[in-house]
């Protein structure tokens, strides 16, 4: 089955107004990059501003709420964000796991919220070094997909990333062959999950993704795309990565 690739960055909490002008470039690359995909997950505060400026750029947010509104003082709801001109939302990022304490049960209900309210997920999963070590990361990931993921999950609106804590932000990869590995394992829990929906659901790589490495690290089976964090947050290191999709 062949998939698109998608190519997703994070800002996390970086960039400002005068950043924005690095989407220019990337939105720019993002047009000429016809079989690829491209999106860019920005602090909320950056949210409007960056769907303005480039509005042909899937611009989403880095988190919601699990609820649609409420007494939830300093929390941002999917349908806010969809007003402000998100079209998707990360969720069940390892730094929210692990700054926030939240659980796969969070990820599966912040999931769904968006969903209700129309965005596209980016589901995050992903070991620990030490669960690594410990030979436990396919038990690991195969135990958050089954927590996390919605029964109604199919590919028009859902995005599995497996992104192992230990590579993140540290210029550590996975070989490729323990890629692959996790890759054909989290689509064989997804298919248990929603049966055939699971072929069309892309199934990103994240963790110390660069333009030097993206080639390799994309062309891997079932690696249907990138999500990307430090080498997001300029043009000059995003669009290689963007250029590499493409190429395959
Ligand atoms: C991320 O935070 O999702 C990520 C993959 O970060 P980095 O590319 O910096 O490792």
């Amino acid at each position: 089955m062949a998939r698109r690739k998608l190519v997703a960055g994070n800002w996390k909490m970086n960039g400002s107004r005068a950043a924005l002008a690095e989407l220019d470039a990337i939105a720019a690359a993002a047009k000429s990059a016809k079989g690829v995909d491209v999106a860019m997950a920005v602090p909320f505060t950056l949210i409007a501003p960056a769907a303005e400026r480039v509005p042909g750029l899937a611009i989403g947010a880095e988190d919601v709420h699990d609820r649609d509104s409420g007494a939830h003082t300093g929390c941002v709801s999917a349908g806010m964000v969809k007003e402000a001109g998100a079209s998707f939302t990360i969720v069940g990022h390892s730094e929210r796991r692990a700054d926030q304490g939240e659980t796969s049960q969070d990820a599966w209900a912040k999931a769904a919220a968006a969903h209700r309210s129309g965005l596209h997920v980016i589901l995050c999963c992903g070991e620990t070094e030490a669960e690594r070590n410990a030979g436990r990361a396919e038990r690991v990931v195969q135990a958050q997909i089954e927590k996390s993921v919605p029964d109604n999950a199919d590919g028009s609106w859902f995005t599995l990333a497996y992104e192992p804590r230990w590579a993140i932000g540290t210029g550590r990869t996975p070989t490729v062959e323990d890629i692959a590995s996790i890759h054909a394992i989290a689509r064989a829990k997804l298919r248990m999950l929603i049966g055939d929906a699971a072929d069309e659901v892309r199934i990103l790589y994240g963790g110390s993704v660069t333009g030097e490495n993206a080639a390799t690290l994309l062309a891997v089976e079932n690696v249907d795309g990138a999500l990307v964090g430090g080498a997001s947050l300029t043009a000059e290191k995003f669009v290689p990565i963007i250029e590499a999709a493409a190429r395959l």
